[in-house]
């Protein structure tokens, strides 16, 4: 009897399609939500624009989330803050509550960059940005991924499907924070993709069990080489070789080739080679003299991406630019980072900026070219590749999301384009919600 009504509603489901619900109609309409999502969306909001954030995923944070790199940087640089801002104060406010502290960074670091990075607890990073974006009055849709948009007179119309609903999202300006130029996609406009991309990396936790300095490092490693030689591991599973892996506690110690999240078969693709990878060195593992306790403790949701697409804007910014810490007219926030290119045959060049160096955004770098109403910041910022491997890190993102959100409302205000708003009142918006313009 029971079997009996639920084939009837299933029938009806069915029958009826995807449930189609109400549209909606806002200012600004971001599209994913990882760190410069995070940041358009609540500063478009505390701007007092309507504003609506689709995310594909089930939380926001997007790599420094889901994909475990919870370690953002670099806010600061030779001794001063040069990114404050909304990105900063769910960071810090994170710090706080997680009882931690954060690092001193009136210490120069050398070399060691890292050591400026900010490690943050992912689950009270996910609730606090939450938190925020519901403060700042931003619609939050996850599961959510636009699947067609087209301009009606002054407003596009955003077309979002999702697992059992779809929805139309009529809005004036739309902010690209997708990682991957998926709304420049839809649009049919240029995106710059290389060839031979860089790699991801799978962010698991392996606990050995034991100390490290009671493992035979020797034996150990012969035998990783000797796995791989023979196909049962493959060279990139410890990127650092096995002790570096296992000091790492398998924290992105490893590369995944051609790891993509730009569809979602690609994406599938590249999380199940993730796992696979993590299987491979778990069970190699655990055979080894000394290793017998060896943990697999966890894992992130997504493999890590570093490369897929980036957008073409009014402005591409150069390495050159980069390294020579241009400022232009109209930049928007800093930048600070070595370039940072991963090639999984030589491995990392970290190239770091001369002393006093600091970069800068421009604000047409935001502006994504040949279209009125869209702009694109974070990871797929107008940029030239080794500019990129820089440009992308979690630090950088939020101050270019702040920006493309604070001009994306500014110019919905207005009915204007990003480019037409003043520049002295968009400075002004964004220093009113602590951002440093430089
Ligand atoms: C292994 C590794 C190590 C790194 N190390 C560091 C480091 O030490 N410090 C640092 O600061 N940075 C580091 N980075 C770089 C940094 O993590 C990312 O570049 C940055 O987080 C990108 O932020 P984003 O908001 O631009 O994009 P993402 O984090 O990729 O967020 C994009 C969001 O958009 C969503 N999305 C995508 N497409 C759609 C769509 N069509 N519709 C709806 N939603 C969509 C995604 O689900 C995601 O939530 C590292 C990256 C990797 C992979």
């Amino acid at each position: 009897m029971k079997r009996g009504i639920f084939c009837i509603v299933v029938a009806v489901a069915s029958a009826a399609g995807a449930v189609a619900l109400p549209d909606e109609t806002c200012d600004v309409a971001v599209v994913g939500g990882g760190a410069a999502g995070i940041a358009a969306a609540i500063q478009s909001g505390r701007a007092g624009a309507r504003t609506v954030l689709v995310e594909q995923g089930h939380q926001v944070g997007g790599n420094m989330t889901s994909g475990g790199v919870n370690f953002p940087g670099l806010f600061h640089a030779w001794g001063r803050q040069v990114i404050d801002g909304i990105g900063w104060e769910i960071v810090t406010n994170c710090v706080a509550l997680d009882g931690r502290r954060l690092p001193d960074f009136s210490k120069p670091t050398g070399r060691q960059h890292w050591r400026h990075q900010v490690t943050v607890n992912i689950p009270l990073f996910v609730a606090l940005a939450e938190e925020a974006l519901v403060n700042a009055g931003v619609t939050v849709h996850y599961h959510s991924a636009p699947v067609r948009i087209e301009r009606d007179g002054e407003m596009w119309k955003v077309h979002v499907a999702a697992v059992g609903d779809t929805r139309v999202i009529s809005c004036r300006q739309i902010v690209d924070c997708t990682g991957n130029g998926a709304v420049v996609a839809l649009l049919g406009l240029e995106r710059l993709r290389e060839e031979r991309r860089q790699p991801g990396s799978f962010v698991y936790a392996v606990n050995p069990g034991v100390p490290m300095d009671t493992l035979d490092a020797k034996a150990l490693s012969a035998a990783y080489a000797d796995a791989v030689r023979n196909g049962r591991l493959q060279a990139h599973d410890a990127r650092f070789g096995i002790m570096g892996f296992l000091r790492q506690h398998g924290n992105t110690a490893n590369y995944v080739d051609d790891a993509d999240n730009s569809t979602a078969d690609l994406r599938t693709r590249t999380n199940m080679r993730g796992r696979a990878s993590m299987l491979r060195m778990y069970r190699f593992l655990r055979e080894q003299p000394g290793l017998a306790n060896v943990r697999l403790e966890g894992m992130s949701p997504e493999v890590g991406i570093r490369e897929t697409y980036r957008v073409r804007g009014e402005y591409l910014i150069t390495h050159e630019d980069y390294t020579s810490g241009r400022r232009f007219d109209d930049s928007v926030c800093f930048a600070f980072y070595p370039i940072d290119l991963h090639d999984k045959e030589s491995g990392i060049h970290p190239a770091h900026l001369q002393e006093g160096v600091v970069a800068t955004v421009p604000l047409r770098a935001l502006v994504v070219k040949g279209v009125d109403g869209v702009l694109a910041a974070g990871r797929c910022v107008s940029s030239d590749r080794l500019a990129n491997s820089a440009l992308r890190v979690e630090a950088t993102c939020m101050a270019t999301g702040q920006a493309a959100g604070a001009a994306a409302a500014l110019a919905a205000r207005h009915r204007t384009t990003a480019l037409k708003v003043d520049f002295a009142e968009l400075s002004a918006l964004l220093r009113a919600h602590r951002a440093i313009v430089p």
